[in-house]
């Protein structure tokens, strides 16, 4: 993972530095986790990276499944100050992926610190935190993208005024990876207002995202399949149907992997993103990362 170092401005030879990471989640500029642990809920998390990386890291202190802990990730309120800083100086917007290592939208639970030890706080807590915050206007720069397997859980937990007025900088998301996952969250996500949003990874058969994209219900669509020594097949056909109904429905699609082995077919290296612009005061800007897939990933020639 590329790491950035931003110098606290004021000093050459600065005494503190503060370090955050980008992320190599290619549809976001950077990952946020306020928290490390989960429950497996969906298909979708049989083969759950961030459970093998804290079983991996973590065993003296469990922190996967409904009886365990979460451990509390610190300095994330630091990370996002510096990153709004940082976004507002150079008048952009970033895009923030919350949840790679957790769900946003799990019930509250205990948290532990690297040590072990038990915390005052909850998982709750730090949610309404960060709600709070962006409530009142401290992350202008930062559209966060929020994804959950709990999709049912949003309207439970977000602000009561977000039910009415949601934030700009908001973006709610939930993984269908199944017809049936599809029926089920899609429907639960879009009882939630405000701007929503698909990752369709990893998609383990061939679903039709039409019946919601016909009538531009959802935003963004994300489409991928799995990565690592267990991973299940992935058809680029499956990719190609959501890319053409994308497409007919102008809804922007992003092509994110086959299987991180085999290399994406020409005709997939779609990446689209949604353009940020939302007339914040502090910028007034239109920040507009997204860069054409395929022209940097040329067709080969015969
Ligand atoms: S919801 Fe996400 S973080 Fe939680 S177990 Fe499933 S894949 Fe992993």
């Amino acid at each position: 993972m590329r790491k950035k170092v931003i110098r606290i401005a004021g000093s050459r030879k600065p005494k503190k530095e503060f370090r955050y990471e980008k992320t190599n989640i290619e549809w976001a500029d950077f990952t946020l986790n306020l928290w490390w642990g989960c429950t497996k809920v969906s298909d979708g998390c049989d083969n759950c990276y961030a459970e093998k990386g804290a079983k991996f890291r973590f065993k003296k202190y469990p922190i996967w499944g409904l009886g365990t802990p979460r451990r509390k990730i610190s300095g994330s309120f630091d990370k996002l100050k510096n990153l709004q800083d940082e976004a507002a100086a150079k008048r952009v917007i970033y895009r923030v992926f919350v949840g790679s290592m957790m769900d946003i939208f799990e019930k509250s639970m205990d948290l532990i610190d690297n040590k072990g030890k038990r915390l005052q706080q909850t998982t709750g807590e730090l949610r309404d935190k960060l709600f709070t915050n962006i409530s009142g206007g401290k992350y202008e720069n930062l559209m966060f993208m929020f994804l959950t397997k709990r999709p049912s859980n949003i309207n439970k937990m977000i602000p009561d005024e977000w039910k009415i007025n949601p934030p700009v900088n908001v973006f709610f998301g939930t993984s269908p990876v199944s017809k049936a996952t599809a029926f089920n969250f899609i429907e639960h996500l879009l009882k939630v207002k405000g701007k929503k949003f698909l990752s369709v990874e990893p998609l383990l058969e061939r679903i039709s995202l039409w019946p919601w994209l016909k009538d531009n219900l959802i935003d963004f669509v994300i489409v991928g399949g799995e990565s690592g020594g267990e991973r299940r097949p992935f058809d680029s056909e499956w990719g190609r149907v959501i890319m053409d109904e994308c497409a007919a429905s102008n809804t922007p699609f992003f092509m994110k992997q086959i299987d991180k082995v085999k290399s994406i077919p020409y005709e997939l290296r779609i990446r689209e993103r949604p353009v940020a612009v939302y007339g914040c005061a502090a910028t007034n800007c239109g920040a507009v990362n997204d860069v054409s897939y395929q022209a940097l990933n040329p067709k080969p020639k015969k």
